[in-house]
């Protein structure tokens, strides 16, 4: 069963996180400041983390700095209002999805179990692909979805695991535009279209570490890969035009 590390300080919250996470067949550990929670992360290597943004001793952007150093590892953040949402979306953090206090304890397990089938298809698609032929290109972004490395003009980039899907997404059908709830429903699981500012930040992301133009805004519709060669105003094909049937709403007819 999966293993989830929830760092939280406030402990009537922590404890009902972690007993709503044990009720459905997860081992948790807990852990109340930055530096232990480092060190819980290291020792049990979990497959997620729930990790909140204040906490004493170094914050959640620390935390999250440090255990994706070393191999990533999904984040589900925690934050205590909108705005704080706000601001980490703006600094490009590299947390897989983000809550905002208060939640209720459905909510929450509900947005780890969607993390986690993502990260369980990613597995699978790792090992269905052959690694000699799946190399996606982004311009000056190459991607190896077998290994899950990217090489931004032939040096290694660090992505999260989210921010890789989103390239591979998009990267595999270039010219193709993606609505926000085409992409949290492909990415995340999610069928109900909220969460589209989650989509926006791992945009934002991923721009601020691959350039601006690795992925194109369509205004109006969504988002579409980029091309370094083209400015980001250009008009390339797919551009315009969207063909009707992106319009639908995703993912209504998917077995
Ligand atoms: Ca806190």
């Amino acid at each position: 069963m999966a293993t989830v590390v929830v760092i939280e300080d406030e402990e009537p919250i922590a404890a009902a996180v972690a007993a709503r996470l044990r009720s459905e067949g997860f081992d948790v550990e807990v852990a109340a400041d930055g530096p232990s929670g480092v060190a819980v992360v290291e020792r049990t290597r979990p497959d997620l983390v729930v990790l909140d943004l204040m906490l004493p001793g170094f914050d959640g952007l620390e935390v999250c700095r440090r255990i994706q150093k070393e191999r990533p590892v999904p984040v589900l953040m925690l934050t205590a209002r909108d705005s704080e949402t706000d601001l980490l979306v703006g600094l490009a953090v590299g947390a897989d999805d983000y809550l905002t206090k208060p939640f209720s304890p459905r909510e929450l397990v509900a947005r780890v179990h969607a993390i986690l089938r993502r990260v369980d298809r990613s597995a699978e698609a790792k090992a269905a692909a052959d690694p000699a032929v799946r190399t996606l290109r982004l311009g000056k972004v190459a991607l190896e979805p077998a290994t899950r490395r990217a090489t931004l003009d032939g040096e290694p980039v660090h992505l999260t695991p989210t921010e890789f899907d989103i390239l591979t997404l998009l990267g595999d059908k270039p010219g193709v535009v993606f609505t926000r709830e085409k992409m949290l429903a492909e990415i995340w699981g999610y069928r109900d279209g909220f969460g589209a500012r989650t989509v926006d930040s791992h945009v934002q992301a991923l721009r601020r570490k691959l350039g601006a133009g690795v992925i194109r805004t369509v205004h109006g519709v969504g988002y579409a890969a980029g091309d370094d060669e083209l400015s980001p105003k250009a008009n390339p094909p797919g551009a315009r035009g969207v063909p009707e049937k992106l319009r639908g709403v995703p993912g209504k007819n998917s077995p």
